[in-house]
Order: C-alpha cells, then sequence, then structure tokens
C-alpha cells in the first residue's frame, strides 16, 4: 500500500509548527510518532497535501515539574520515555501502567503522548485497505452520508480507542490547545465528542502542546481487557480513582472506554460508591448501575452484550481493586 502523493514537511519549532498549521489549515495532517497516521494515509482514509512531522520541536518534548507537585508533560514525548520516567511512575501510576498498555515496546518507542489523546476512532468498515473499502457503499468516513455500524444514525459511530486519555480524565488534567494567535486550556474531560468523525473539540490549525496533570494523592488504577496484551487496542479499558482508605470512599471517578466514540464516566456507579463505600454488596449495587450509563452500544469490534457485560467486569474489578490499595 502506497502512500498517497503529498509534501512531507518538518519543522524545529513550535512557532514553525503553528504558522505551518495556520498555513495549510485542513489539507495537513499532523505527524507525531506516525504510527496511525501514516498507516491510515497507506490505507488512503487521509490525503493531507502536507504531512507536518513535529518530532522535531524540542518544546514538546519535556517534562516539567510543577512547585504544587503536578507535571507538566510535552505533547510531543515518547510513550517509551514516559513509562520510564521516575516521577510519573511514582506520582501517576495508573496513567504509567496506560501508557505502558499501549500497543507494543515497538510502538511505544515511537508512539507520542499527543498521538495518542489524538488518536482517529476506528471501525472495521474504514480501518481497512481502499480496495476492500470499494465492496461497501461509502460512510461519513469516506465521505458517504451512512454510518454502517448503525445505518440509520446521522452520527459516525466508529470507536475512541485511546488507552491513555482514561487516566488523564480521572486525574483531571488539563490540554494546552495553540495556535498561531493563541493557547487555550481545555481539561481533557471536555475534550472529547461523541461523535466519530468530528471526536475532538481540537480545531484544523490547533495543536495539543501539553497536558498538565495537577497533584494527585488518591488511590488510581487502570485496567485493560485486549484479545492479546502488549498488542491489541482495548476491548474495553477503565480508569478508576477514590479519595479515602480501605473501604471508606468519599470521593470516586470511573471512566470507560473503547466501546463508544468517546470516553464514557460512570456517574451514578461513581456516586453508588461514594455513599456506601466498597463493600461488596455496593459493588454489586453500582455494578448493576453500569449498563445505563453507557447509553446506545453497537456491535462494531465485538457484540454490544459482550461490551455491556466487559464495562461490568472492569467496573467490579477496578473497585476491588482500590479498595484493595
Ligand atoms: C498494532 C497497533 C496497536 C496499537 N495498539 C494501541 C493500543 O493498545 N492503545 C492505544 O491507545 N493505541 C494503540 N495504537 C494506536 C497508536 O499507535 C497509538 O495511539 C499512538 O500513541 C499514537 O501516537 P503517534 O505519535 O504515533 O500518533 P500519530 O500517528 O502521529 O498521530 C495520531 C493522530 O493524532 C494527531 N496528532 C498527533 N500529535 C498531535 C498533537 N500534538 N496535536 C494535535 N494532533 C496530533 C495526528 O494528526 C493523527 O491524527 C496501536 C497502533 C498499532 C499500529
Amino acid at each position: 500500500m502506497l502512500l498517497p502523493d503529498h509534501q512531507y514537511l518538518t519543522v524545529d519549532s513550535l512557532s514553525d509548527c503553528l504558522k505551518a498549521l495556520r498555513e495549510n489549515g485542513e489539507r495537513a495532517q499532523v505527524v507525531a510518532g506516525g504510527t496511525d497516521v501514516i498507516f491510515n494515509m497507506r490505507l488512503k482514509l487521509f490525503e493531507p497535501d502536507v504531512a507536518l512531522s513535529i518530532r522535531r520541536v524540542a518544546e514538546l518534548q519535556q517534562v516539567e515539574e510543577l512547585p504544587d507537585g503536578g507535571l507538566r508533560i510535552g505533547a510531543g514525548c515518547r510513550l517509551v520515555d514516559l513509562v520510564e520516567h521516575p516521577l510519573v511512575n511514582e506520582r501517576y501510576p495508573a496513567f504509567a501502567d496506560a501508557v505502558r498498555a499501549v500497543a507494543s515496546a515497538h510502538i511505544r518507542n515511537i508512539a507520542t503522548l499527543g498521538g495518542n489523546i489524538c488518536l482517529k476512532t476506528r471501525c472495521w468498515y474504514t480501518n481497512n485497505s481502499e480496495q476492500w473499502r470499494q465492496g461497501v457503499k461509502e460512510c461519513f468516513k469516506t465521505d458517504g452520508e451512512l454510518c454502517h455500524v448503525i445505518k440509520s444514525s446521522s452520527l459516525c459511530h466508529a470507536i475512541n480507542n485511546a488507552d491513555t486519555p482514561l487516566p488523564l480524565i480521572t486525574l483531571g488534567a488539563v490540554l494546552t490547545l495553540q495556535n498561531a494567535d493563541q493557547r487555550r486550556e481545555v481539561p481533557i474531560a471536555e475534550f472529547y465528542r461523541k461523535d466519530g468523525m468530528d471526536h475532538t473539540v481540537l480545531a484544523p490549525d490547533e495543536l495539543v502542546t501539553h497536558v498538565t496533570l495537577p497533584p494527585v494523592a488518591d488511590r488510581t488504577v487502570f485496567l485493560k481487557i485486549a484479545a492479546r496484551q502488549g498488542m491489541d487496542f482495548s476491548q474495553a479499558a477503565i480508569a478508576a480513582r477514590a479519595a479515602g482508605t480501605g473501604a471508606d470512599a468519599p470521593q470516586v471517578s470511573l471512566v470507560l472506554g473503547s466501546i463508544s466514540m468517546a470516553p464514557i464516566q460512570l456517574d451514578q456507579p461513581a456516586r453508588t460508591v461514594e455513599a456506601q463505600g466498597l463493600s461488596d454488596e455496593a459493588i454489586e449495587q453500582a455494578v448493576a448501575q453500569v449498563r445505563a450509563e453507557l447509553g446506545e452500544l453497537t456491535s462494531l469490534y465485538a457484540r454490544a452484550s459482550y461490551k455491556s457485560h466487559l464495562a461490568k467486569v472492569l467496573v467490579r474489578r477496578a473497585l476491588k481493586a482500590l479498595r484493595e490499595m
């Protein structure tokens, strides 16, 4: 599968990068590690005029310790650097576990945090070769007006399969988005949209430049279920956080991923264990509330009933793991 014709542009500084994005807008595609975007270009899912490589932008590759004990991580940091970073492991173990759970060691050697956060949604009907796609009608992702997953839907139901956003949401991380004129701070909990096509609030001329993590002393956990650990995308994954100790959990956050177009924050199950603690009975009550929070599920990559089952299994495991910490 050959790459479509394009101009490969490499920039050395953030200001040159933002200028190039301003000049090229929707004609450009940012390439960080390239582990996803280059493959999608080979599939002819995107055919940008300009592939803008940010790999040489040193300003995006630093991990800074903040005076309050938090961290500010450059979006261009490679996943391998974060997995090996002592402060990331010590202060944000669930985030470190999620980074470690992305793909294989080979991919983590070049993939970046920004690329994982901005990972395009995936769909069995489109993440296939151009030749294969010729056998099916065009859909929203291929300039058509249809979603093969739910034919009556006015939205694309491709799945957000990124692992690191889940702990970042529970940790209250804030993204810095920047274009050539201005910078804005967006909590990652507000970054994703429930739409497989337009899946984030990022504008075409904006770059995610940094991820800021506040200090967090709570218990946290990240769990992932995949067909082959250390290689495959999640079939479902969860990040969970709880204040307190033992069964006492006055503040709880639960975020599920890889079963829908966006990460799902489970409100009612979290409120249940906040009120009743992490007893086996309260956990089962929370598990029983999970399905109602998932909304419409599709059978993309796995049957809807199996996704619902995985979500419940992960909530039970995560809450029990928090209790044991
Ligand atoms: C075999 C295989 C297994 C995989 N398994 C997993 C997995 O288990 N979990 C998982 O989460 N992912 C997985 N991935 C997907 C991918 O490798 C990772 O998500 C990786 O972190 C993407 O990072 P990257 O730097 O290579 O992104 P790229 O491919 O360079 O970019 C991905 C997208 O993000 C955009 N982008 C990149 N950086 C920025 C930025 N700073 N600002 C704005 N937009 C940006 C790009 O334009 C592109 O749309 C897998 C990929 C493969 C090939």
